[in-house]
């Protein structure tokens, strides 16, 4: 084609793709960040043997599993802390306030979606540092000895928190923050539900604590990323099982 044909020929394409981009913009709570296995220019999909999934514990990775057994490198601090454009239950601009970069975008959707189907959910915390995980657990310790704190708050260097890609939610009121009576609300039902189309999955679920290491946390969701938040969500399982780690407490 000569040179005017073949300026034509882009702008075409062009202006077919511009739709394709939006839609991708619209709908990226359910279709981004596929981990595994790309059928969308085939559109068919080929099923493939199970592979073997060996535990991920690269800090960096969005799948990394952190629990009372693997912890993170010492002084570890993730390089793409952002504050998330959500409500929380404090106004301060401080750390507990930050996620990394995928993990609060993904969060922002989140609490849009909540927002149109009425539920108003707030950030109660989310980024914690090892300094101010230890401050905590220490305070946790005093309070009700060694052996109940671990059940509830990770040693410091082995939270989840610290990884940038967890955080704390409640109502928009803070009532329940990060406490038992947070379950059977509105706003935990809701997560439940919904979280894993964005990609966080409630990572202490009801009855898993030999596996997880914690007792039910309703409020807890951890960013996995869609594809593997769905299948964990579809599947009922936890991180540990997904990748088939040794239970925290046989
Ligand atoms: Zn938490």
């Amino acid at each position: 084609m000569n040179a005017l044909q073949h300026k034509h020929y882009r702008i075409t394409v062009g202006l077919w793709l511009l739709p394709l981009l939006l839609m991708t913009l619209i709908t990226a709570c359910t279709k981004e960040d596929s981990v595994a296995g790309n059928t969308e220019n085939t559109g068919k999909v080929t099923a493939a043997p199970t592979p073997v999934i060996s535990v991920d514990t690269d800090p960096e990775s969005i799948a990394v599993l952190v629990n009372p057994q693997l912890g993170l490198p010492d002084h570890y601090v993730p390089a793409d802390l952002v504050y998330p454009d959500v409500r929380f239950i404090f106004t301060e601009m401080i750390e507990k306030r930050m996620m990394r970069q995928e993990a609060a975008s993904a969060l922002e959707q989140l609490f849009a979606g909540a927002e149109k189907d009425g539920v108003y959910l707030a950030g109660v915390s989310a980024y914690r540092s090892a300094s101010t995980q230890t401050t905590l657990f220490n305070r946790y310790v005093q309070r009700d000895g060694e052996a109940k704190a671990k059940t509830y708050s990770a040693v410091p260097g082995y939270s989840e928190h610290q990884t940038g890609l967890a955080i704390d939610v409640s109502d928009s009121a803070g009532n329940c923050a990060a406490e038992a009576c947070f379950a059977g609300t509105k706003e935990a039902k809701w997560l439940a539900e919904h979280a894993p189309e964005c990609g966080f999955i409630i990572r202490y679920p009801e009855g898993k604590q030999t596996i997880t290491g914690f007792t039910y946390e309703p409020w807890h969701i951890r960013y996995v990323g869609t594809e593997l938040a769905q299948e964990i969500s579809n599947k009922g399982i936890t991180l540990e099982e997904y990748y088939d780690a040794v239970p925290v407490s046989k």
